[in-house]
């Protein structure tokens, strides 16, 4: 038995915000009670006096890289990198080498993140065989082998064909459709958005219209199917608005935003291949919207994109290098920093974007209640803390907030009863 003791806990499932002590036995959550009231005679105590005790942060979409580029991570380093960012679990896209398409490569992943997983990994499988956009793929048998939705991601579905037979397909299995939306004749070529930055910097850029196209085209096949369509790393406020929209029209329409669309901009991109990520940093216009929609419900989770690359592949000149950042070690720290420190949304909120939001989305529940599995984030809101990527569990280095100092972070991960992280 473990005694999480004196903390904050803040459940959005409950609306619980209050100080109590929560007691672990086994895998399970076996309690909750006002501080001092618990006395199990055998437990361990943890004391989370000035901590934030929340269910178990969920990513819902991350790179692990494995099967088949092991040298950027493996599932092994990379649920290590997602466990010390304050991660519980984890969606893998499906772009590994070879694809996720079919249950044999599902299975391999699920098998793999029991033996050497730090948190629970839910593979997403590829939407079309091999990602490439003409058939779909064994979603059914798929599904059987564990996953929770299917995505193309890297690459936007194919055709609008192709997105309708998907999302009929996966609405007779409830499972969402996540959509990686891009246009890729407007973005072609680009390495980042277009704009005034891009012209000072001289490099190609794609506008914001190569998101918010494809997003409109799936917000219609969404309605034409009455399909689950889940826009990832959406960065536009065009691709917001459409969002929205569908929201208003009763759709079963949903997205996630990343940390670092809601911190950076195309201003601040240098020709550090570090700042190169698809979607780009976006528009200051943009960036606002998407902290509004993140205040007002319309952005339903955040999620990292955690996308490592190797250094061999990343240090090199900016057109050249693969898009993509890590995203685990410094996903709490912006939210805080960005979000909540700012007063622009509260920490509740905050708490909700980590945990039910992405759980509603993918089927899931997420509560701190008696009976529950005993998967909890811990955080600091006040701790102050310097980022230094070479101590990241991850096996790459590419990212932009080296050497950021934050004001809170990950304290400790609690997956099944079992701490997989304790700074
Ligand atoms: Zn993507």
């Amino acid at each position: 038995m473990f005694l999480l003791k004196n903390g904050r806990v803040l459940d959005p499932a409950s609306k619980t915000d209050a100080l109590l002590d929560v007691l672990l036995d086994g895998e399970r959550v076996a309690d909750l009670a006002p501080a001092g009231k618990l006395f199990p005679s055998d437990a361990e105590v943890f004391d989370a006096t000035g901590l934030i005790v929340a269910p178990g942060f969920i990513d819902m979409h991350v790179h692990l890289r494995e099967p088949g580029q092991e040298n950027s991570e493996t599932i092994e380093t990379g649920t290590l990198a997602a466990a010390r960012g304050g991660f519980t679990a984890v969606c893998c896209m499906p772009n590994t080498k070879p694809v996720n398409d079919n249950a044999a490569i599902t299975r391999f992943i699920v098998d793999r993140a029991k033996a050497k997983g730090h948190v629970r990994v839910w593979p997403i499988g590829a939407a079309s065989v091999g990602s490439k956009g003409d058939a779909i793929a064994e979603i059914a048998a798929m599904r059987e082998a564990g996953i929770v939705a299917v995505s193309d991601d890297g690459k936007p579905i194919a055709t609008a064909k192709l997105a309708r037979q998907i999302m009929d397909y996966c609405r007779s299995l409830d499972l969402p459709v996540i959509e990686h939306a891009e246009d890729v004749s407007l973005a072609a070529g680009a390495a980042m958005r277009e704009g005034v930055a891009s012209t000072r910097l001289g490099l190609p850029g794609m506008p914001a219209a190569a998101e918010s196209v494809c997003v409109a085209r799936d917000v219609q096949i969404a309605e034409l199917t009455g399909g689950r369509l889940h826009i990832a790393h959406l960065s536009a406020k065009g691709s917001l608005d459409q969002v929205r929209f569908a929201k208003e029209h009763g759709l079963r329409v949903t997205c996630e935003v990343t940390p670092h669309h809601f911190t950076l901009i195309d201003e601040d991109v240098t020709y550090d291949s570090r700042f190169k990520m698809n979607p780009p940093l976006a528009a200051r216009e943009d960036r606002q919207a998407l902290i509004q929609g993140l205040a007002d419900g319309t952005v339903d989770a955040i999620a990292t994109d955690h996308a490592p690359h190797e250094p061999a592949l990343k240090d090199v000149e900016f057109d050249r290098a693969p898009f993509g950042i890590l995203g685990f070690d410094t996903a709490i720290g912006l939210a805080l920093d960005q979000l909540v420190h700012t007063g622009k949304i509260s920490l509740m909120r905050m708490v909700e974007l980590f945990t039910t939001g992405p759980a509603r989305v993918l089927g899931k529940s997420r509560k701190l209640a008696a009976g529950e599995p005993a998967d909890i984030t811990l955080f600091s809101t006040s701790r102050s803390w310097t980022y230094n990527v070479k101590e990241s569990a991850s096996k790459s280095r590419n990212s932009p907030f080296d050497g950021r100092t934050f004001t809170g972070g990950p304290v400790a991960t609690i997956v099944a009863g079992k701490f997989v992280h304790r700074s």
